[in-house]
């Protein structure tokens, strides 16, 4: 438990790789959000066919 690093809403949290501020703990509203955003390091979230570098 602890405060997310983004908007500090205090709960679980979840570890991302922000793209920006590196390895952070953030909420899992965040970590969404992040998602969306593909504010994620290149080595989250490239399972998707929407990657230009994994094709
Ligand atoms: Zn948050």
């Amino acid at each position: 438990m602890g405060k997310c690093e983004l908007c500090g809403n205090e709960g679980s949290r979840m570890e991302a790789d922000h793209k920006e501020l590196g390895r952070i703990m953030i909420c899992q509203t965040c970590w969404s959000k992040l998602y969306e955003k593909n504010s994620m390091a290149a080595d989250v979230g490239c399972s998707g066919g929407s990657c230009p570098f994994c094709k």
